[in-house]
């Protein structure tokens, strides 16, 4: 077996189920969901878009909406100004050249305000069923601890996780190491001796099993 699937198989144990912690019915509010969540605990954002998501039910009402209002509704979610700039831009754009819906690659979803690859990624992964590796200051910090990838560059780094799992499970495969890095493998004090990645973890830093 080799180290791509040897890694799976324990992630698989671990979290046999992942699912993203944000809550969202459509592609629209897990778009904006996810843009919310920039500097932001995903309970945060789900506190924030419970009341949102009743208010802005389109891609339109994004688009019209009243920028200090907007702000006002989500102010908890930290840098408010800018996201909601970007909320209302993304919207604009929607209505503009999607025909109000959010749309299904790489290249059109870039193009949106506050929109760079990890939310595209997020979007393609969860909502449409496209193998996509999201690469967030999780899965930087694990695959650099595990020895996958040697670059802090989060581009990089998908590209080289592409090649480490095979691609019906960049999905998956991706969202297992963010919950690795966010329960056990944490940035301060990683749980090394009860981490079941600890035979295979090329860290220098690691603590034995
Ligand atoms: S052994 Fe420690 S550093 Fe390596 S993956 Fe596990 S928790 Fe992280």
């Amino acid at each position: 077996m080799g180290f791509g699937a040897r890694l799976l198989a324990r992630l698989d144990e671990e979290f046999p189920r992942p699912k993203t912690a944000l809550h969202y019915a459509t592609p629209l509010e897990l778009l904006v969901a996810t843009i919310l969540s920039a500097q932001c605990t995903d309970e945060r954002v789900n506190q924030v878009t419970k009341t949102l998501f009743a208010r802005y039910r389109s891609a339109q009402d994004f688009a019209r909406a009243e920028r200090e209002e907007l702000e006002r509704r989500i102010r908890s979610t930290g840098f408010y100004k800018a996201k909601a700039k970007n909320l209302i831009e993304c919207g604009r754009a929607l209505v503009d050249r999607f025909g109000g819906q959010v749309p299904r690659t790489m290249e059109e979803l870039v193009t949106l305000a506050g929109v760079g690859r990890k939310t595209a990624n997020v979007v393609l992964g969860n909502c449409f069923g496209i193998p996509s590796i999201v690469v967030d200051t999780h899965v930087r910090r694990v695959s650099q601890r595990l020895g996958l990838v040697a670059t802090d560059d989060p581009d990089k780094i998908e590209l080289e996780l592409q090649k480490v799992f095979p691609r019906k499970r960049w999905t998956q495969g991706s969202h297992q190491l963010l919950l690795h890095g966010r329960h056990i493998c944490t940035a301060r004090s990683p749980q090394c001796p009860e981490c079941a990645l600890n035979p295979m973890c090329r860290w220098e830093g690691k603590r034995s099993a």
